[in-house]
């Protein structure tokens, strides 16, 4: 049985488990911290186009089943867990090729859209690294858009960074303050606008009676 095989047997352990950072959180919280925060400590969660977009492609990725060719072995939506970081989340894509394992995530955009693309395989590196008692050197995005495969370096930088945010978000779950919005370019796409108002929200802190 191949190492990928094995993780099979993960399947059965989908529970999400108190107290661990789900991996999407880390995310989001790249993206923004006050849209991590609505949606992980106040549960509030709206769809737009691009969540729709995003939902549906993780689905037909999911659905895909599991592929044996040659020396590729795949394994899709599969739960990652680390005791070690307290993380926990789904993977897209797990493969095997010649004895490397590594996993791959898709997203619906393109390659430079967002940055948090590479702190998430980081983070699903970091569970599988301890799952199996290997060393992950590198994984991927698969951007749907254009069609791109694009590897992702797993160094030293990119993994403090990846436990850094992990810290930081643990904190915020465990205090659950709410961080303020800032309005910038991301809140156009953004599926909480309507809620968060940032702009609003901008103006009512500079507002000063006279
Ligand atoms: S609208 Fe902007 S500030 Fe508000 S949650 Fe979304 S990205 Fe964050």
């Amino acid at each position: 049985m191949t190492e990928v095989e094995n993780l099979e047997f993960r399947r059965l352990n989908s529970e999400l488990e108190e107290n661990f950072i789900p991996i999407a959180a880390l995310n989001q919280f790249s993206y923004c911290p006050h849209r991590c925060w609505r949606m992980f400590c106040a549960g509030e969660f709206e769809e737009n186009q691009y969540t729709i977009e995003g939902t549906s492609l993780h689905d037909r990725v999911h659905a895909m089943g599991d592929g044996n060719r040659e020396d590729l072995y795949q394994v899709r939506a599969i739960w990652l867990r680390s005791q070690k970081y307290g993380l926990i989340g789904k993977s897209d894509l797990i493969e095997e090729v010649d004895g490397r394992v590594y996993p791959v995530e898709y997203k619906r955009s393109h390659k430079g859209e967002f940055e948090n693309d590479a702190l998430q395989v980081c983070a699903q590196a970091l569970c599988l690294e301890e799952m199996l008692g290997k060393s992950i050197a590198e994984g991927f995005v698969y951007y749907a858009q254009s069609h791109q495969r694009v590897v992702v370096d797993l160094n030293e930088e990119l993994r403090k960074e990846t436990i850094e945010m992990i810290a930081v978000v643990r904190s915020l779950f465990e205090t659950g303050t709410m961080p303020l919005p800032v309005y910038s370019a991301r809140c156009k796409g953004c599926s909480l606008y309507s809620k968060c108002l940032p702009q609003a929200a901008k103006k009512l802190v500079n507002y000063r009676e006279v």
